[in-house]
C-alpha cells in the first residue's frame, strides 16, 4: 500500500510502498478516507529535536483520521466492515491502576499512533478494537477526520464548568479556536481569544464567533475586561499557545478562584510561573493531555448533534500525494486545520 513515511532521519516525508498492516485477533483494519495534519506531524516533518529523540525511523506517521472498517479480528464483535470510524491516537496498556479503574487517559504507558507505532497517513491502518470510535451517521466526514484535535479542545474547554463564565483562550490555533467554539456552545458568557497572527484572529471570529479576538501587543486584557464590563477578571483560562508570555498575561487577568486548563506545550526553559498569583488568588491549574476515553468522544458527538459547528476551522484540503503543500500551509501559520484526502 501507499503511505507517507518518515523514511530517513532528516527533514521531509516520503511516499513509499509498504506492506499492508496485519490484524491480530483483537484488532480492526481500516481503510483511511481522510486525515488531518497535526502540529506533531509538522514537528516530525521538520525533524526537530523532539522528533529526533522520539520517532523510530522508518515510520508511517499521522494520527488524525477517519476511515471505513474493512476487516475485524476474530475476537471483535462490536465493529463490522463498513463502519465509519476514527481511532483514538493513544494506545494504552490496559493493565495499570489507572487503566483498570477506567481512567485510561491517565495511563503512564501510552503509545502514540504515528509517533511510537505505525500511523494513519496510509491506505490502511490497524488498531486495537479498544481504540476505535464509530461515528454517528450525521457527522460530516471532514469533521470526523479531526476528532482527535477536536477532542483535545473539548477535553480542555470542559475541564471546568463554563456556563455563565467569562473565558479567556490564549492561542487561536485550530485547537484554541475549537475550544472557544465549545466554550460558547457550553454557555460561556464571554469568550475572548488572543493571538499574534491576524489570519487566526479572523478565523476565530468566523469559525467560533468569539466575543473578541485580540492582539495582546495592541490591546491589553485589562482593556478588554473594561470594555466588556467584566468585574473581577476571567473565570476560566484555556492555555492553547504554549507561549510563556501568553500564560503570564493570562495569570494576571484571572479572577480570584479562577481555573486554568493547560493544553499548550511550552518550552520548559522559557516558562515561569508567578506562584504568588497562584497562591494568593487561589487559582487552580490543571494540565490536559489527549482525550478522555471515551467521555470526550461522547461529548464531541453530542455537541455536534446539538448544533455545534466546527467545520469552518478546516481551511485547506489537499490530495494526499500533495502532502508537501499541506505541510507548507501548516508551516505558514495562515491556516486552520489542513486535511489530506485519501480517496484519490
Ligand atoms: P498552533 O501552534 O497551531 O497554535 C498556537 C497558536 O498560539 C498560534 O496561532 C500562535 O500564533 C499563537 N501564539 C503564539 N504566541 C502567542 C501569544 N503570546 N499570545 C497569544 N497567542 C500566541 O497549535 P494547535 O495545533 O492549535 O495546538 C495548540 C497547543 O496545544 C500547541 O502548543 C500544541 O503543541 C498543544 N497540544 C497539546 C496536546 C496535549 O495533549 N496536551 C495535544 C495537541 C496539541
Ligand atoms: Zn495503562
Amino acid at each position: 500500500m501507499k503511505a507517507l513515511v518518515k523514511s530517513y532521519a532528516k527533514p521531509g516525508l516520503w511516499i513509499e510502498d509498504v506492506p499492508e498492516p496485519e490484524i491480530g485477533i483483537n484488532d480492526v483494519k481500516i481503510r483511511v478516507l481522510a486525515a488531518g495534519i497535526c502540529g506533531t506531524d509538522l514537528h516530525i516533518y521538520l525533524w526537530d529535536e523532539w522528533s529526533q529523540k522520539t520517532i523510530p525511523v522508518p515510520l508511517v506517521i499521522g494520527h488524525e483520521f477517519v476511515g471505513e472498517i474493512v476487516e475485524v479480528g476474530f475476537n471483535v464483535t462490536d465493529f463490522r466492515p463498513g463502519d465509519r470510524v476514527s481511532g483514538e491516537g493513544h494506545v494504552v496498556c490496559g493493565r495499570c491502576r489507572n487503566c483498570l479503574a477506567g481512567r485510561r487517559h491517565l495511563c503512564a504507558h501510552t503509545q502514540g499512533v504515528g509517533v511510537n507505532r505505525a500511523g494513519a497517513f496510509a491506505e490502511y491502518i490497524v488498531l486495537p478494537m479498544t481504540n476505535i470510535w464509530r461515528h454517528a451517521p450525521e457527522i460530516p466526514l471532514e469533521v470526523a477526520a479531526i476528532f482527535d484535535p477536536f477532542g483535545n479542545a473539548v477535553h480542555t474547554a470542559l475541564a471546568f464548568p463554563v456556563l455563565g463564565e467569562d473565558v479567556l483562550v490564549t492561542g487561536a490555533g485550530p485547537i484554541g479556536i475549537m475550544a472557544a467554539a465549545v466554550a460558547r456552545h457550553a454557555g460561556a458568557r464571554n469568550v475572548v481569544i488572543t493571538d499574534l497572527n491576524p489570519y487566526r484572529r479572523e478565523l476565530a471570529i468566523k469559525a467560533a464567533k468569539v466575543t473578541r479576538a485580540i492582539d495582546p501587543r495592541e490591546t491589553t486584557l485589562q482593556q478588554v475586561q473594561d470594555d466588556l464590563d467584566m468585574q473581577e477578571g476571567f473565570d476560566v483560562g484555556l492555555e492553547m499557545s504554549g507561549n510563556s508570555r501568553a500564560f503570564s498575561d493570562m495569570l494576571a487577568s484571572l479572577s480570584h478562584g479562577a481555573k486554568v486548563a493547560m493544553l499548550g506545550i511550552p518550552s520548559p526553559s522559557e516558562m515561569s510561573i508567578d506562584w504568588n498569583k497562584v497562591i494568593f488568588n487561589q487559582l487552580t491549574i490543571r494540565g490536559i493531555y489527549g482525550r478522555e476515553m471515551y467521555e470526550t468522544w461522547y461529548k464531541m458527538t453530542a455537541m455536534l448533534q446539538s448544533g455545534l459547528d466546527i467545520g469552518k476551522v478546516i481551511t485547506h484540503r489537499f490530495a494526499w500525494q500533495d502532502f508537501d503543500e499541506g505541510f507548507q500551509a501548516m508551516r505558514s501559520g495562515n491556516s486552520g486545520k489542513v486535511i489530506l484526502d485519501w480517496t484519490v
